[in-house]
């Protein structure tokens, strides 16, 4: 049989569409491997790196020394720290922001800060509705620290041996 008297049999029979339809017969009853988020979810890493925290100690402090060590080592220049000394004569920062635009979650951040003070937390869903919120500022990150510190307490305990 000729190749071309072939190919218009198999047009004929519509030979493709059937094709098309077994896999889609096949796949009715196979294990799914979507899920209905945001209902269901799939699990994360416990070494997930999402949304930034700055961290205090147990009696409110900030943690954060301006040492500038995360600025000096993001590679994506996210970060911006301006500081002052404050009247106890320690240094604080006056100014810290982060261009989540910019930011590639690679984590050298926390991975320089001395004193656990930026971290990343597991948060993933965030978002922005206007011009300029991807920068998140000090207040903001210390914010998120504060609400999730029990969460970021613990999983940096489990991830210790890894640290
Ligand atoms: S996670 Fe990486 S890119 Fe993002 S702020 Fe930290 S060092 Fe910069
Ligand atoms: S967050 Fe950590 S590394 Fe960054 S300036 Fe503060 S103390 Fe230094």
């Amino acid at each position: 049989m000729g190749a071309s008297l072939q190919h218009y049999l198999k047009s004929f029979l519509l030979w493709e569409l059937i094709k098309g339809l077994r896999l889609t017969g096949r796949q009715l009853f196979a294990r799914k491997v979507t899920i209905q988020y945001p209902d269901e979810k799939t699990p994360k890493s416990p070494r997930f790196r999402g949304l930034h925290a700055l961290r205090r100690y147990p009696n409110g402090e900030e943690r954060c020394i301006a040492c500038k060590l995360c600025e000096a080592v993001c590679p994506a220049l996210a970060i911006t720290i301006e500081s002052e000394e404050r009247e106890d004569g320690s240094r604080r920062t006056t100014r810290y922001e982060i261009d989540l635009f910019k930011c590639i979650y690679c984590g050298f951040c926390e991975e320089a800060c001395p004193v656990d003070s930026i971290v990343e937390t597991h948060i993933h869903e965030y978002h922005f509705e206007n011009r300029g919120e991807n920068i998140i500022t000090k207040d903001q990150l210390l914010a998120i620290g504060d609400k999730y510190e029990q969460q970021i307490a613990a999983a940096r305990a489990a991830d210790a041996p890894y640290r």
